[in-house]
């Protein structure tokens, strides 16, 4: 991730007195690989990278974090604000004579319709405002339908289906009705296209002039990285986009589509679409957003990455081997390793439902750093001694010690725990349990 990247680079430059440029460019060019990998475009790494160098050179090292955790506090609170922008930004803005139109633009399958019945049912359940939904797709047999039955299942109103209008008859239709009916907000549901055509450009136009809306959203498939990216420039040229809802963020999309969106609109993400489900919408969080592209993740983030990390199969094999009471120092560095790309013990805890009372105590004798110095020292014992403990007398713990920067009691304190730990192991392995990272990559 990129934090682990910046992690290494800047830790070499610990106890210097300021961040020189010539440092700081040797971390951006990670900075602007690891934007690249996460779906970012080019020109918006090279702005993002930037602001990111004017703000961290000549700034002091701090004594109390690592050069490296300081560039990528620099580097999250330059994604939060480019993602972010003001206060109530990511509201919608509905203040004006009901009823109130909403129109959705996008691509066919970005997810419009699905979008359009999330914010109608969050308008109605959250902010307890009579919404009507209208689709005017002309194109798909169906999609009209869908919308109708998508608005059963929120409990909201959409406007009978009369065949044969085109898509502005029935954007005035629908406001009218709206008018006369009460509603306060109209959300209009509009036809996409597989791409961008002249035809479709018309079309949204033609609807937004004679309807004038508070809210163009524009709907962008977050899986669809650069395209989406490409797809906002088009439609910002024809309708003056005024937010983004950025759908799929449940898929492993890498995030970096948002941070481009935002330069390349300049109108702010509203809201993200989390799944499938009629309320799988979530009010856009920058934060969470410039955790997901760091890789620094939030709890959700956490225990995807836990999932995703764990080796499954190494797992399962030093699981056997544990079964058998073949658990050697090397399979108990693998597992501290797996613990470790967690985040380390205390992380788990902290993800863990009623453990986060545990959490701090887990830091301390878990935590990332303990786990790092344990695995230094396995790390300094020989394959022989990794694979038969047993062997370690005074001599070879002093030698081990020395290896790994530590004391002598501190690798007594691993091989104790070890014992302790494969004590346990074969206890499970008869109970035909599965070993510890196995467990929690499930
Ligand atoms: P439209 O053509 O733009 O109106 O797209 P639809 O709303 O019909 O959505 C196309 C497909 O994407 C449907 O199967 C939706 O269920 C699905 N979909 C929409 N939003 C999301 C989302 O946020 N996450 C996931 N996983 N699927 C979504
Ligand atoms: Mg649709």
């Amino acid at each position: 991730t990129l934090s682990e990247r910046l992690g290494g680079v800047f830790d070499r430059l610990r106890g210097r007195g300021a961040l020189t440029e010539e440092d700081v460019n040797e971390a951006l060019r990670e900075v602007r690989v690891a934007l690249i990998e996460a779906d970012v475009a080019l020109p918006v790494a090279r702005s993002f990278v930037k602001k990111v160098k004017e703000r961290a050179v000549g700034r002091e090292v701090l004594k109390s974090v690592t050069p490296g955790q300081q560039v990528v506090k620099i580097v999250h609170d330059v994604l939060v604000e480019t993602l972010g922008g003001g206060e109530g930004d990511h509201e919608l803005n509905l203040n004006r004579p009901a009823p109130v139109p909403i129109l959705m633009v996008g691509l066919q399958g970005s997810g419009k319709t699905t979008s359009t019945a999330k914010i109608a049912l969050r308008l109605q359940k959250a902010e307890k405002k009579k919404v009507l939904m209208a689709s005017l797709d002309t194109r798909r047999p169906a999609a009209m339908e869908q919308l109708a039955v998508l608005g059963e299942q929120a409990g909201v109103k959409t406007l009978p289906i009369v065949k044969g209008q085109s898509a502005v008859q029935i954007a005035k239709r629908a406001m009218e009705a709206a008018k006369l009916q009460g509603f306060d907000v109209v959300m209009l549901d509009t036809a996409g296209r597989l791409s961008i055509d002249e035809q479709l450009m018309a079309e949204v136009q033609e609807i937004h002039r004679t309807t004038d809306p508070a809210e163009t959203l524009l709907v962008l498939d977050a899986l669809t990285g650069q395209d989406a990216v490409q797809t906002a420039e088009r439609f910002k040229e024809r309708v003056p986009v005024t937010g983004v809802v950025l759908t799929r963020l449940d898929g492993d999309g890498r995030g970096g589509a948002a941070l481009s969106m935002r330069e390349v609109t300049g109108a702010p993400i509203k809201f993200a679409g989390v799944g499938e489900k009629i309320d799988a919408l979530d009010v856009f969080d920058p934060e969470r957003m410039a955790g997901r592209i760091l890789g620094m993740g939030d709890i959700v983030g956490l225990v995807e990455k836990a999932a995703q990390e764990i080796d499954q199969e190494k797992a399962e094999k030093a699981a056997k081997r544990m079964a058998k009471g073949e658990f050697d120092l090397d399979d108990l560095a693998d597992q501290f390793v797996q613990m470790r790309k967690m985040g380390g013990m205390g992380a788990i805890m902290g993800m863990m439902p009623g453990m986060g009372k545990f959490k701090e105590a887990a830091e301390q004798g878990m935590g990332s750093k303990e786990l790092a110095r344990q695995e230094a020292i396995i790390r300094s014992m020989t394959k022989k001694e990794r694979k038969n403990p047993k062997i370690m007398n005074a001599s070879r713990k002093k030698r081990v010690a020395a290896g790994a920067g530590v004391q002598v009691h501190d690798v007594n304190r691993l091989l104790k725990s070890y014992q302790a730990m494969s004590t346990l192991m074969k206890k499970m392995g008869k109970g035909g349990k599965r070993g510890m990272a196995a467990q929690l990559g499930q």
